[in-house]
């Protein structure tokens, strides 16, 4: 049985980046570009207000005050948006708003709180300025956040609110970036109904295709739900062929040693099986390897195929630490791992069969360090357990278990904090 990083080893080594394509700007949330970004333009593209006051000349004013006002002529009045074609001579003001540009003539802003028209004075042909200012005071410089042809983001940078933000300032309606990829999932059981569909004696919801399709849209991959498979090899077999055009497929289910679980047949026969368990828990039995087959144009394709286990905790758990590593390098992202702190733990968690044990865990900070709680029954198919959690806390394979009061590293999954994305 191979360790989770061995694992994780062999399946990153059989993902690489995917393509780059071109996407509207907002759609690139989350992706990595894929292209370096240059400033075609100044920004700002002139010298302009940074507050609502009197555009003026610095010499002017020198050493006023409220006591010793210094009295300008006001020549007029400029909105954002507008570009005064006169000039501040001397002894003269003009009104701007933040953002306008810088008349000619001016070199510093005085904020309305250092004036006369502070006091409630309606706006007349004179002002009284009490501040002394130097040149530059409450201007913005051109070019002072971003020079015209500089290198603004290189290409392997993730896109974040703030990169989207920046982009859009230059004029960026679309960028180049890494293809997300497409995962496929199909799950597998007799027991297993649809959403929508009666349950009758016997059966469950399929909750996995669900609970996947969700981690890989967080993940940043686009699911494609193929829907449940029987537990006969005609019935796997058609569907994982609709499974093909994707860059990944991930079934859950039928991967232990049970009578009906036929998944790692069909990857010995329809491709290659690199492993088929992990020394982890929960999630044991998980298969590994590539689908080969002919896709709905006829096209030959070879991809990588997850089985992940059917109990619903170990296929999310699994996800976590198999697939979201494997997407996040087809998404062309750097760092592959979550975080991962030292929390002290609050309940026992024993670990009889020496496999790497991930619990459900609560962590909170408290007085400067971390403490998890463990969020009740740890069986695998208890998946409230899961849905309450915001860590795993993980416990050696080597170690008999941690008590109360241990410190252990806890992986936290943070999706309660984490952006929610809108479709
Ligand atoms: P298996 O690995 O196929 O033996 O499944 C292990 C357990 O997970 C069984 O109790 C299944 O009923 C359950 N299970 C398998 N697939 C799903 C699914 N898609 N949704 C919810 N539970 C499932
Ligand atoms: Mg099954």
């Amino acid at each position: 049985m191979i360790s989770v990083e061995q694992a994780q080893e062999k399946i990153l080594a059989a993902v690489s980046p995917l393509e780059a394509e071109d996407r509207p700007l907002l759609d690139c949330l989350g992706q990595v570009l894929a292209e370096d970004i240059y400033s075609p333009l100044d920004i700002p593209p002139l010298a302009n207000a940074a507050m609502d006051g009197y555009a003026v000349r610095a010499a002017d004013i020198r050493g006023a005050s409220r006591e010793v006002p210094q009295r300008l002529d006001v020549i007029g009045c400029l909105a954002a948006g507008r570009v005064y074609d006169g000039t501040v001579g001397a002894g003269q003001a003009l009104r701007i708003m933040t953002g306008a540009p810088l008349p000619g003539g001016a070199d510093s802003v005085v904020p309305f709180e250092e004036t006369s028209e502070a006091k409630g004075k309606a706006v007349t042909s004179e002002v009284f300025i009490y501040t002394g200012l130097a040149p530059r005071d409450n201007v913005r410089l051109a070019g002072e956040d971003v020079r015209r042809g500089a290198l603004i983001f290189a290409r392997g940078r993730l896109i974040s609110p703030a990169e989207v933000g920046v982009m859009a300032s230059l004029g960026y309606r679309s960028v180049r970036v890494v293809r997300r990829p497409v995962v496929a999932i199909l799950a597998t059981g007799d027991e297993l109904a649809e959403l929508g569909e009666n349950l009758l004696p016997g059966q469950i919801y399929n909750s996995n295709s669900y609970s996947v399709a969700a981690l890989a849209r967080w993940s940043g991959a686009v699911p494609r739900i193929l829907g449940i498979a029987r537990d006969t090899r005609d019935s796997l077999v058609s569907r994982l062929r609709e499974g093909l055009e994707a860059d990944l497929l991930i079934t859950t289910g039928g991967v232990s040693a049970g009578d009906f679980d036929i998944v790692k047949d069909i990857l010995v026969q329809e491709g290659d099986i690199t492993f088929c368990t992990v020394r982890m828990k929960p999630g044991k039995p998980i298969a590994f390897g590539r689908i080969k087959g002919k896709d709905s144009r006829g096209v030959a394709r070879t991809i990588p195929h997850l089985g992940l286990p059917g109990n619903p905790v170990s296929s999310m758990v699994t996800f976590e630490l198999l697939v979201r590593p494997a997407i996040w390098k087809m998404l062309g992202r750097g760092a592959l791992t979550r975080r991962i702190v030292p929390a002290i733990l609050e309940d026992d968690v024993e670990n009889k069969d020496g496999r790497r044990v991930f619990a459900r865990a609560v962590v909170t900070p408290r007085d400067g360090r971390y403490y998890a709680r463990l969020t009740g029954p740890q069986g695998s198919g208890i998946l409230t357990s899961m849905s309450d959690a915001n860590a795993l806390a993980i416990i050696a394979e080597d170690s008999p278990g941690a008590r109360r009061g241990d410190t252990v590293p806890v992986l936290r999954l943070d999706w309660k904090e984490e952006l929610t994305l809108a479709v």
